[in-house]
């Protein structure tokens, strides 16, 4: 007695649909697969419901006969792999056989299909054919698959919104098209068109399709060869900048992968052009003999094994740049600030009027100023050695936190506070009120970059560039906070907005929570939007930039945080515009710095949470001039 038994064909079936069938997206994923395994030239797909209750996906490729068509349910059917050596030449898109076979087992599917030579229909519910008849169709295939889980509950219950699932969808679409260009490809839901491409090969045109043709006319061609392998694609224009590497698109002998080394050579290539923490749109196409690109290390992970990688990533490398170079002619390599040597002159010394208290020596000031430039200037606790990425609001308010607490718990505090315990006690407030900016008299500016000021126990270097972040940070912080109709300003011109449809899709989604910071967003066409109107506080000249930068920290957001959103917008708009290093500022400018300081909630740390002002007690200069020991 055979304990093993056959497992059902129908119960197998169904587990397998388990792997390959997880969302809508996988079943358009299949189909689409299919299609251009089988030579499409068009291809049309239809979503009703992000493809919940309906997808279709017709297409004018090879067709079946009748006995195919039947054939193609069944498991490990696949007209696709014939030599064992073909796994390793493999350049079609599926080859397992089964996931006509999975997406048939969990839902209805209507097969219409052709190869020219008469037409056949089969209806299957739950994989079990319940209809099968001619029918008359030119040579290509029309499948619909309708109530996908119907029969898995379990699963319908895993599936997010309906726009994270047409999300999905999109996003593997859009890459179908980019790898496919020669295919002309439509993708239709509920009736809306959210992308079409003409399928006459032109790259352009589809990213024109996906990114918008703003984007696509700023995209630079390139191609460069070795030994081993082809390179061809489009790379962005350095203007053209995104907040994250998903606009970065590899294909590797027609396959979408991705490759992480790859992606960090295309950004090197963009080293010095652009921000820190900004990428561009990209579109690399690698061609190579299929024996130096394994792309069967997984067949749903995307991943591939490149052969001879270094050389590959170097080729990369050096003709995205020489793409990018040729069309930047101002010089933008390396250019460093000297520190300037200062001289007694150079330093505005304006102060020294006061006959009787001692004056101003520059000299002694300058050598100061240099040592703290050559030897770096160790900052105690709680100061975290400067931040390469931003602080989360989190850790910022922990440090507020921290430096709060410091100072009601010791009496001596820490290097580069000033001396608060003191300045508290000579403004007579209480401990526990709002630490104000000490009473300070300006002497001068140095380097453009410090103001200096003095007390009686000491003086003060103050950071012009961090106080100013500061002080904007505050206003910014409070006009996010709660933004105000009565403070709108009409633009004679709009601006609009350009995005690909599943952002635009996003966009849509989340428009309120634009318009919790002051973006007011109006849809213009399915994927663009105009702004007409905007508040009058935004940073005057960087409006644009403001609401991109906006737009893509929502969509770049895993959910929605107002809080969050009005806080990265406030240090955002603290930073355009501020005054920076090297720039001089007169008394007036100087000491509006310092008052409004003098207001500030927290005037000792900028919003990315470095310092403001350095103080150096009285008693700390004269031991460096050995005047004590
Ligand atoms: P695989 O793609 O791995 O071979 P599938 O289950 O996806 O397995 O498909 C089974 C077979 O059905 C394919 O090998 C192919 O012969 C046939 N087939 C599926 N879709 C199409 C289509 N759109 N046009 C022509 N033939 C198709
Ligand atoms: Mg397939």
């Amino acid at each position: 007695m055979g304990k093993i038994q056959i497992m059902d064909e129908w119960l197998s079936n169904k587990i397998a649909a388990g792997e390959v069938v997880e969302r809508p997206s996988s079943v358009v994923k299949e189909l689409v697969e299919n299609a251009i395994d089988a030579g499409s030239t068009s291809l049309e797909i239809f979503l009703e419901e992000a493809g919940l209750s309906s997808i279709q996906v017709v297409d004018n490729g090879s067709g079946m006969d009748e006995e195919d068509a039947l054939l193609s349910f069944s498991r490990h059917a696949t007209s696709k792999i014939v030599k064992e050596q073909d796994l390793f030449r493999i350049r079609t898109l599926g080859f397992r056989g089964e996931a006509l076979a999975s997406i048939a087992s969990v839902s209805k599917l209507t097969l219409r299909t052709s190869d020219g030579d008469g037409g056949v229909h089969l209806y299957l519910e739950g994989g079990h054919l319940k209809e099968h008849k001619p029918t008359a169709l030119r040579r290509g295939t029309d499948i619909t698959v309708a109530q996908l889980f119907y029969n898995t509950p379990a699963r319908l219950k895993y599936l997010k919104t309906i726009q994270t699932e047409l999300g999905h969808t999109i996003d593997f679409v859009n890459r179908i098209a980019l790898g496919y260009p020669e295919v002309a490809i439509k993708l239709v839901h509920n009736g809306q068109t959210l992308l079409q491409t003409n399928g006459r090969g032109q790259v352009q045109q589809v990213l024109a399709a996906i990114y918008g043709v703003h984007n696509a006319k700023k995209m630079l061609a390139f191609e460069g060869s070795n030994n081993d392998y082809k390179i061809h694609g489009f790379a962005s224009l350095p203007e053209v900048t995104r907040a994250s590497k998903n606009y970065i698109s590899l294909f590797v002998n027609g396959r979408w992968v991705k490759h992480f080394v790859i992606q960090k050579a295309i950004t090197d290539a963009y080293h010095t052009y652009l921000p820190i923490e900004r990428f561009p749109i990209v579109l690399l196409y690698v061609e190579g003999d299929p024996q130096l690109t394994d792309v069967n290390v997984h067949p749903a992970k995307h991943q591939v094994r490149l052969s001879k990688e270094p050389e590959l990533l170097k080729l990369i490398e050096d003709t995205i740049r020489a793409a990018i170079r040729n069309v930047i002619r101002i010089p933008l390599a390396e250019k460093k600030e000297k520190p300037v040597r200062v001289t007694n002159e150079q330093l505005n010394i304006w102060n020294p009027q006061k006959a009787s208290e001692p004056t101003f020596d520059a000299s002694k000031m300058n050598s100061i100023v240099e040592r703290l430039s050559s030897e770096p200037i160790v900052i105690k606790e709680p100061y975290a050695p400067m931040p390469t990425k931003q602080p989360s609001a989190i850790e910022r308010s922990m440090q507020e936190q921290i430096i709060e607490s410091f100072i009601e718990e010791t009496d001596q505090p820490f290097n580069v506070q000033p001396n608060l315990e003191e300045s508290l006690k000579v403004e007579e407030l209480p401990k526990k009120e709002k630490l104000h900016f000490p009473q300070v008299e300006i002497v001068g500016q140095i380097h453009g970059t410090y103001i200096v000021a003095q007390m009686e126990d000491g003086f003060y270097l103050i950071d012009q560039h961090a106080a100013q972040e500061r002080i904007k940070y505050e206003f910014f912080r409070d006009k996010v906070g709660e933004v105000n109709v009565n403070e709108r300003q009409a633009l004679l011109m709009p601006l609009t907005f350009h995005y690909s449809a599943d952002e635009a899709l996003r966009l849509k989604e989340s428009k309120h929570q634009l318009e919790e910071v002051g973006v007011f967003l109006e849809e213009f066409g399915h994927s663009s939007f105009v702004v007409r109107e905007y508040p009058t506080w935004f940073p005057k000249g960087e409006e644009q930039e403001i609401i991109e930068e906006l737009i893509e920290q929502v969509l770049n957001a895993s959910k929605a945080d107002i809080k969050k959103l009005r806080e990265d917008a406030a240090i955002m708009m603290s930073c355009k515009k501020s005054i920076k290093a090297n720039h001089y500022l007169d008394k007036q400018q100087m000491q509006r710095l310092i008052e409004d300081l003098r207001k500030a909630d927290n005037p000792f740390t900028c919003p990315h949470g470095r310092p403001v002002l350095i103080h150096f007690t009285s008693y700390e200069v004269e031991k460096m001039f050995k005047r004590v020991m």
